[in-house]
């Protein structure tokens, strides 16, 4: 980060601005944050490094949690985003090619909007109504291409210096929060270390063509290499997220396309026909992080700037979600109380950190236990897919873990 002396002459003063939350990183989760402010009487601003356009930009479909999409709901939200997305009747879970399936349906899931076991939302979709849901919202701000350029927590206010169409700004609030995704510069100033690690694994993402109706099914299976996802998204299309280690996956990329194409099938198997392939594969690293706190004096982290986890499950973005609406909650109840406050903050951190470790867990035993070809394991797992098919009540138990229902509820 250049030094404020480097960046302004000395005797220019940045003009000062004041808000009660300053919100750092306009992705998802942070106007997740910024919409549940807005009828809180707290004024907030949102600086993010982008443009509008930029941000919504992003080419990824989410599996889309039942409780996002009540969070959603309650934002006023849902009614823009519910025509654009999938609402997944079944999801499948196997292992490997194993005749023996587990099938989630929608009648095992809690009341969900529309009636869906999980939802296929993708980013521009999400971006778009958060983005349009700030508008109208006097007391909240959104600065867009503002570059962070320094950052101070005090005894009295979080101070931070932004760079805004080549203007100096200095922004004082009560509470600063990151929300600036997993390389996130708020943690790095609150000094906050992380746990976790990388895995042995990256995945390849891309969209597909089938040749039939995808059906509203999802798909998650299990091959020893990594779990490979199939999500069903609007207009027949599917998004894949293929997991294997980090040599397999940069061979496969390296494929030319047909045999890419052949490796692809062999995964995909052949339920919806023939596949056609919409965009270029992408390669992402996958890590689990969790940050040691979520909370310093005047500073709060939410989303991936507080953890990562594996993207088995379609985890990572609903979690962010959650944090940003329980946050919310804890600001919208602090009765006049210093909003940075450590008693106060420390609600929000007890409440998420806890949950969000159970994903993290979760998620880590589901990639460890079926990445491999130990026989052992394999019977095991095998008899737990029999198991979980045969007793409804640990399929409703998983699901419910998995859509984001337990623990303590951000909205009812
Ligand atoms: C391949 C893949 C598939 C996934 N699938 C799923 C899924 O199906 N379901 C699911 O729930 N999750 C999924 N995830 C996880 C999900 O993508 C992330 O958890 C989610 O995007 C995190 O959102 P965020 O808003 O916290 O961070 P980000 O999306 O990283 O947003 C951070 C924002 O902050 C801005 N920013 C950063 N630094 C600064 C700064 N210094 N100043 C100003 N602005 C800044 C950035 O420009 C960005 O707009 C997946 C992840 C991967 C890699």
């Amino acid at each position: 980060m250049a030094t404020i002396a480097q960046m302004r002459p000395a005797s220019l003063q940045p003009s000062v601005h004041t808000f009660d939350v300053a919100i750092v990183g306009g992705g998802i989760v942070g106007l997740t944050l910024a919409c549940a402010l807005r009828d809180s009487g707290l004024s907030a601003v949102v600086i993010e490094a982008q443009t509008p356009a930029q941000t919504a930009a992003r080419q990824r479909a989410y599996a889309f949690s039942p409780m996002s999409a009540r969070i959603f709901q309650s934002l006023g939200l849902w009614e823009q985003v519910e025509p654009k997305i999938t609402h997944f009747q079944r999801v499948r879970m196997s292992d490997a090619d194993c005749p023996q399936v587990v099938n989630f349906r929608t009648q095992d899931v809690p009341t969900t909007p529309g009636g869906a076991v999980y939802y296929g939302a993708e980013h521009p979709v999400l971006m778009q109504a958060l983005q349009a849901g700030l508008r109208q919202a006097n007391a909240i701000d959104c600065w867009y291409e503002t570059r962070l350029q320094h950052i101070q927590t005090g005894a009295e206010t979080a101070e931070l210096v932004v760079e805004r169409a080549g203007q100096l700004q200095r922004i004082r609030a009560q509470l600063l929060v990151g929300a600036d995704g997993a390389r996130s510069q708020v943690r790095a100033h609150g000094n906050i270390e992380t746990l976790g690690w990388q895995y042995w694994q990256s995945c390849i993402t891309t969209v597909l063509q089938p040749e039939k109706s995808h059906q509203n099914t999802a798909y998650e299976k299990f091959w020893p290499s990594g779990p490979f996802a199939i999500l069903p998204i609007s207009n027949n299309r599917c998004q894949i997220v293929w997991t294997v280690p980090h040599a397999e996956a940069k061979a496969l990329l390296a494929l030319p396309r047909e045999q890419f194409m052949t490796e692809l099938k062999r995964r995909y198997g052949s339920e919806m026909g023939d596949i056609t392939m919409l965009s270029e594969p992408l390669m992402f690293p996958v890590r689990l992080m969790q940050s040691q706190a979520y909370v310093r004096p005047r500073l709060a982290l939410i989303g991936d700037a507080a953890h990562c986890c594996h993207p088995v499950g379609g985890q990572g973005l609903n979690m962010g979600i959650r944090d940003a609406m329980a946050l919310a909650q804890v600001l919208k109840r602090s009765s006049g109380r210093d909003l940075g406050d450590l008693k106060l903050l420390k609600r929000y951190e007890r409440w998420r950190r806890t949950e969000n470790w159970i994903i993290l867990g979760l998620t880590d035993t589901l990639n460890r236990t079926f990445s491999n070809q130990i026989w052992l394991l394999q019977g095991l797992r095998r008899s737990g897919f029999w198991l979980m098919d045969h007793a409804p009540w640990l399929k409703r138990l998983a699901l419910r873990i998995m859509t984001g229902f337990f623990g303590r509820y951000p909205v009812r």
